[in-house]
């Protein structure tokens, strides 16, 4: 089998130019050769841009505020979401946007005296305006969420979104729904990849809403995710975790609605580890019982149909 598999979340970092190609082979000689990158400030969304070309298809790009830089710039927030608004049809996705609670703690401790109920107020504003946005432009939203689950729900739950509506797809199918809420299904699905199957022979790509990126492995917070049509993505965060306490976790999830990312920040693409996204993997894998490729597979299959606007078949 050729493997073309994606890394669901990454940074383009501020000097990637220069070792753009050897990147590319040093990544595709581990089977790694499709790359999502999540947006940041309207500098990043710039960077994208020039570098989308250089990736050869190779690239989805997203546009979006981030939290962190929200707090850091409530001033300019207004102005950016502005610039979003005309920019977003340049990109594939909408985001990173959501809501990070735990960084406006450690802004005040590292600050002082910050308004936190206004940092917190204003990025759940434009955590529900960049929802707007993506529904508008009929594009998949990326989501950063830290120590706000309830908000964060309450926002997706109030915007129209198409998908709210047609997120009943982990409804259609008993088998599928089994991952959901197994204690009201009499037919459980034999295995985890039969569920994954009839996952993707139901799925059709308007029922996504979009990604939560480094999703925490976490029950509560997948059963959540997932059944309001997000897909959710795993990162490094998961390996600190044992095979024991993550097979609890995931216990929730759907394989065919689930990505691996290396979530990398670095300064510069010569930093890039290709094997997180394989350790990720196995690791997600030996908690479901899958093998790293059918992780992989997975997820590449999963933001492929994103893309493709069409039905996962
Ligand atoms: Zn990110």
């Amino acid at each position: 089998m050729q493997r073309s598999y994606w890394d669901a979340h990454f940074h383009i970092p501020r000097r990637g130019q220069e070792d753009l190609s050897v990147f590319l082979s040093r990544c595709e000689a581990e089977g790694l050769t499709h790359f999502f990158a999540g947006g940041y400030d309207p500098a990043d969304w710039q960077r994208q841009l020039t570098l989308k070309l250089s990736f050869q298809g190779k690239l989805k790009n997203s546009f979006g505020l981030h939290p962190w830089w929200i707090a850091d710039n409530p001033d300019k927030s207004k102005e950016a979401i502005q610039l979003l608004a005309e920019m977003l049809p340049q990109a594939d996705a909408l985001g990173e946007c959501g809501l990070d609670y735990f960084y406006i703690e450690k802004l005040a401790g590292n600050k002082g005296p910050i308004d936190k109920d206004y940092l917190k107020a204003l990025q759940f504003e434009l955590f529900a305006e960049q929802l707007e946005l993506a529904q508008k432009y009929q594009k998949p939203a990326v989501l950063h969420i830290v120590k706000a689950l309830e908000p964060a729900l309450k926002a997706i739950d109030e915007t129209k979104c198409q998908v709210t509506q047609t997120c009943d797809l982990l409804n259609r199918d008993p088998k599928v729904k089994y991952r959901i809420a197994p204690e009201r299904y009499e037919n459980p699905p034999n295995s985890t990849a039969e569920l994954a199957t009839a996952t993707l022979k139901s799925s059709k790509r308007n029922d996504v809403l979009g990604i939560v990126h480094s999703c925490p492995a976490k029950r509560e917070w997948i059963y959540e995710f997932q059944r309001r049509g997000l897909l959710v993505s795993f990162g490094p965060s998961i390996l600190k975790k044992s095979r024991l306490e993550l097979a609890a976790a995931l216990k929730e999830v759907n394989p065919a609605r689930m990505l691996v990312e290396t979530d990398f920040s670095g300064e510069g693409l010569g930093d890039y580890d290709p094997k997180t996204l394989f350790r990720v993997a196995k690791a997600a894998g030996s908690a479901l019982g899958l093998s790293e490729e059918e992780v992989l597979g997975y997820s590449a299959q999963a933001l492929e149909s994103l893309f493709s606007k069409k039905s996962i078949q």
